[in-house]
């Protein structure tokens, strides 16, 4: 069996050093805010080419808090709206409307699977205070356009940078393009700790005094609380850890990068629709295909011992927990979400794994 994703593979080979740094930990007798967590928010932030780079306890925080900052500066208050891609993984979302704040979901791209950029503007009412960008499955949501729409009506841009550490627009790495960016370390990520982690990036002070004092009881020094924060902070453990990782990211997502090239010019199945994007643009967090005859496709690949996962099976809107917007219709979401396969990408992945991919999906027969 291929697996979608080997995690104690990955981890396996810096195993000597991940223990090395565990014990150090254990024995320091400091478990939080300590200096292994200031180690790695330096490292990430130059890594980015960012000012300020804050720890948080996870992914989903680390853009809740962006936006709770926001509010608190004053930038932002309850009711006003976010923009965001109708596509995205539901954290984004969840990010928003946790902070009362209104999620307006935009429709993709159909060929880049990101915010159709064209279509933000015709969205924004006198309430809309940001866009959220999502870089999906790695590949870097950014033009000139968004830029200027932003400028031109005084909205913040935020990064959901959660699937895309690494990649680069003109020579900036996401992160680094907007106005704060979440990531997560989430262990599956391209940069996974062993266990949840997240940080915040942004040039700003302000935001990153705020983010940093919100995620830390609303406090800046203890026992002073300034303002009703809430408890989200980067254990010294997976600091720890994330500073042995972040090492090998960049050798990593070439590798990704490796793969997904090896994957778009030899798959030539005419029933499988290959994602676009190459270059430094993309990182690969997943290599998602469509076919329109995705159960098929499922079935033929795991009779091929190929596991796949489905990014994401159901659209935010049709969730249960929007209800409120299950009557919504957003047909290139829901033709995705009908349509998306992923295929196992990981830089573990052996030349013969990578080959019985593609022989797999090129002997589908719809
Ligand atoms: C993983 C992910 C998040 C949330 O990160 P967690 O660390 O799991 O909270 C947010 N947005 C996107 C697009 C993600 O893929």
């Amino acid at each position: 069996m291929i697996k979608f994703l080997n995690l104690k593979k990955i981890n396996h080979q810096y195993a000597d050093e991940l223990k090395k740094v565990a014990s150090e930990v254990i024995d320091s007798g400091h478990y939080l805010l300590g200096e292994r967590l200031k180690t790695f928010e330096d490292n990430l932030a130059a890594y980015i080419g960012v000012k300020h780079a804050i720890g948080m306890a996870n992914g989903l925080d680390a853009l809740r808090l962006i936006l709770k900052a926001y509010m608190q500066i004053g930038v932002m208050q309850e009711g006003d709206e976010v923009i965001v891609p109708a596509n995205t993984y539901i954290a984004s979302v969840l990010a928003i409307s946790d902070n009362r704040l209104k999620p307006v979901l935009v429709e993709p791209d159909i060929n880049t699977y990101n915010i159709d950029i064209s279509l933000i503007e015709k969205h924004i009412t006198n309430r809309t205070k940001a866009i959220m960008v999502v870089h999906l499955y790695g590949s870097v949501c950014w033009s000139e356009k968004l830029e200027e729409i932003a400028r031109k009506h005084n909205l913040k841009i935020i990064e959901d940078n959660a699937q895309a550490i690494g990649a680069i627009y003109k020579s900036k790495k996401t992160g680094s393009l907007g106005d704060a960016a979440g990531f997560s370390f989430y262990p599956g990520k391209n940069l996974g700790a062993l266990g949840d982690a997240g940080v915040v990036t942004t040039k700003s002070d302000e935001m990153a005094e705020m983010v940093r004092a919100l995620g830390n009881y609303g406090s800046k020094v203890k026992y002073v609380n300034e303002y009703r924060g809430l408890n989200s902070r980067l254990d010294e453990i997976q600091a720890a850890f994330l500073n042995v990782k972040l090492k090998y990211l960049d050798a990593e997502n070439e590798r990704r990068k490796e793969i997904a090239k090896y994957y778009c010019e030899n798959i030539t199945n005419k029933h499988i629709i290959l994602p676009s994007g190459q270059g430094q643009s993309h990182v690969w967090h997943l290599f998602v295909v469509r076919s329109s005859e995705r159960a098929n496709l499922l079935k033929h690949l795991q009779e091929n011992g190929i596991q796949t996962l489905l990014h994401y099976p159901i659209p935010v809107h049709k969730q249960n927990a929007y209800s409120e917007w299950n009557a919504m219709s957003l047909p290139i979401s829901e033709l995705i979400h009908r349509e998306v396969v992923n295929l196992p990408i990981s830089p573990v992945m052996e030349e013969s794994e990578i080959e019985k991919v593609v022989s797999a999906v090129n002997s589908f027969k719809s």
